[in-house]
């Protein structure tokens, strides 16, 4: 769809085809990043299964990390851990990392 003027907009947006949040990577509006704690992991996935984003990788039923493409750090992985295996940290703490 392109548009020429705000006016144009349809009311409900622009978005033309379902299903296409997949095609954009989020990750870059988290303010704050899970990390696991593997150690404290119990493989119970409330994680995955909360996620808004899918953002949680598992195989074969077991947690292996965050897709940081996609997590938005929302918190709600960390917040339904039964175990506290995720803890939140500030984007702003990797930056010298990523360069
Ligand atoms: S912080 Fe939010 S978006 Fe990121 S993995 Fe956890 S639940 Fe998913
Ligand atoms: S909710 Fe916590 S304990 Fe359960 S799989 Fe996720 S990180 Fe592991």
């Amino acid at each position: 769809m392109s548009l020429k003027s705000w006016k144009e907009i349809p009311i409900g947006g622009v978005i033309d085809k379902p299903g296409t949040a997949r095609e954009y990577k989020t990750g870059a509006w988290r303010v704050m990043r899970p990390i696991l704690h593997k150690e404290k992991c119990i493989d119970c996935m409330f994680c995955w299964l909360y996620c808004p984003d899918r953002a949680i990788i598992q195989e074969g039923g077991i947690m292996k990390g965050f897709n940081y493409d996609y997590c938005k750090g929302c918190g709600l992985c960390a917040n339904v851990c039964p175990k506290q295996a995720i803890e939140m940290r500030p984007e702003t703490e990797f930056l010298s990392e990523e360069g």
